[in-house]
């Protein structure tokens, strides 16, 4: 981090040295060089040339430092300017001028997870994803590609060219789901001959969780079991569709189970999440466009006939909850509004039609990890538990720092390993000492680096979805791994 000589070690509210002049009571603003920057007034916006933020959304952060305990990244470094405050300070002295937008700067955004327990944790109300993403997406502007430079040109093809896609996906998983089911990848690794693959791909490989055969294509319309009670539409997702077929199945048969007619959209697309966090924004707007007409929001009078889209994973959940703002000014914004308007995670929704209590125990101690993109994003933390607690014979144990990011964030994985493996690492260990021997959470990515991490540590405890444990407690069939 760039700190001018003049600028004093200050103490933050957690008593951490910070290597940032700290902005709040007592401290004037100022600028990198020391001299005081007027801020300018409330309601201004960046110019057309810098990031598009609302500068008063700027102003809204007091500097008080109540969020920085909460994030991850500073959690781990104790840097100041890898936390929301020094993150906030950081963006507000580029677009003021007093500070140049340097690598440092740029090292120090790149880090943020944008897992927003910041938002959770702040008083003042400061809309942090509101100032990250356009800054962001103003760092791609100058630079194209920098998000994902650290990236090779394999992986930057999976990122963009396979895993918004389905069938892709599943196509591309066939020759690691061959060496998984034929023992080869297990040989490999015995022997140390897995050394003499690639790194990049290896770290891919290493990330994959044990693959399930696939359900294959399901009717468009499954009927509700019993009285119907609602007709919703599931989003299926695209990685989490080929990686945990199962969740989805599951999702699918507990809807029914609650008196779901269940429409599943032959044409809908992957939300956009990928290309949008990696500051691709017009190919994110596509896919978007795409899932307004699959659904049907481009008809009001249609759509008026669904009662929620529903989805199982937090990330794509947070990506259609923001279709308005992310499709504003576009000519599908009515109809991503309508979209957004009905979008409704898996325990969210069914909390809200009150769900129908499993018979069947499911004898496990177990434990929850709240994903950032349900627990900060949505807000939802209280739905997950619940249904888990109403499971015969499921003890449900508390998770220390449960709020803290695992480090999956969508490609953090594969954009930033050090600080992605530290967090996770961190997890797993969390995880190991509850003592549970399964681990619930509403996330493909969490899922995924969670079992990566617990495969090291200790692999005899089970990462699973919520939905996965509620259709044991309906069906009485337990999953292979707590047999
Ligand atoms: S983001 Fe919120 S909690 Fe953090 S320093 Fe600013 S006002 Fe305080
Ligand atoms: S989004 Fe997460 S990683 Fe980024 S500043 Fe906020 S708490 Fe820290």
């Amino acid at each position: 981090m760039h700190t001018p000589a003049t600028t004093p070690e200050l103490a933050d509210s957690e008593g951490q040295k910070t290597s940032l002049p700290v902005l709040g009571a007592g401290v004037p603003a100022g600028t990198a060089t020391g001299g005081p920057v007027p801020a300018p007034p409330r309601g201004h916006h960046t110019g057309s040339h810098g990031p598009k933020i609302d500068y008063e959304l700027i102003l809204d952060c007091v500097h008080c430092g109540l969020c920085t305990a909460s994030c991850p990244t500073y959690v781990e470094t104790g840097n100041e300017a890898d936390s929301p405050r020094g993150r906030i300070y950081l963006m507000r002295q580029v677009i003021d001028g007093a500070l140049k937008l340097d690598d440092d700067v740029k090292q120090h955004l790149d880090l943020c997870l944008n897992c927003r327990a910041c938002e959770t944790a702040c008083p003042s109300g400061v809309q942090y994803g509101r100032l990250i993403e356009p800054f962001r997406e103003h760092m791609a502007e100058v630079e194209p590609g920098r998000q994902t430079q650290s990236l090779n040109a394999l992986q930057r093809f999976l990122l963009f060219h396979v895993f918004p896609y389905r069938w892709a996906n599943r196509l591309s998983l066939a020759p690691a789901r061959l060496m998984q089911w034929s023992g080869a990848d297990w040989l490999l690794k015995k022997t140390g001959a897995d050394r003499l693959i690639p790194k990049s791909f290896r770290s891919m490989k290493d990330m994959l969780p044990d693959l399930k055969p696939h359900y294959g294509r399901l009717p468009e319309v499954l009927p509700a079991e019993g009285k119907k009670r609602a007709r919703v539409a599931l989003f299926l997702g695209c990685v989490a569709d080929a990686l945990y077929p199962r969740t989805n199945l599951n999702t699918a048969r507990v809807l029914q189970k609650n008196g779901c007619e269940v429409w599943i959209p032959r044409n809908q697309a992957c939300c956009g999440a990928l290309h949008y966090h990696a500051a691709e924004e017009w190919p994110a707007r596509d896919f978007a466009a795409k899932n307004c007409s699959a659904f049907g929001a481009d008809d009001a009078a249609r759509f008026a006939g669904v009662d929620a889209v529903v989805t199982n994973a937090a990330g794509c959940g947070f990506q259609l909850k923001d279709y308005a703002h992310m499709m504003a000014g576009t000519p599908q914004a009515g109809a991503a509004a309508r979209l957004q308007a009905k979008v409704r995670d898996i325990s969210e929704f069914l909390v809200e039609l009150g769900p129908v209590k499993p018979t069947h125990p499911v004898p496990v101690r177990a434990t929850y990890h709240d994903a950032c993109h349900l627990r900060h994003a949505q807000q939802i933390y209280k739905q997950p538990r619940q249904l888990l607690e109403m499971i015969p014979g499921l003890e449900l144990v508390p998770l220390p720092e449960s709020e803290l990011c695992c480090g999956a964030a969508g490609s953090y994985n594969l954009t930033q390993p050090e600080m992605a493996t530290r967090l996770g690492d961190r997890k797993a260990a969390n995880i190991r000492d509850t003592k549970a021997r399964a681990v619930f959470t509403g996330n493909v990515g969490c899922l995924m680096q969670i079992t990566r991490h617990l495969k090291q540590l200790d692999p005899g405890i089970w990462c699973g979805h919520p939905v996965d444990a509620l259709w044991a407690g309906y069906s009485g069939e337990l999953p292979a791994e707590l047999r």
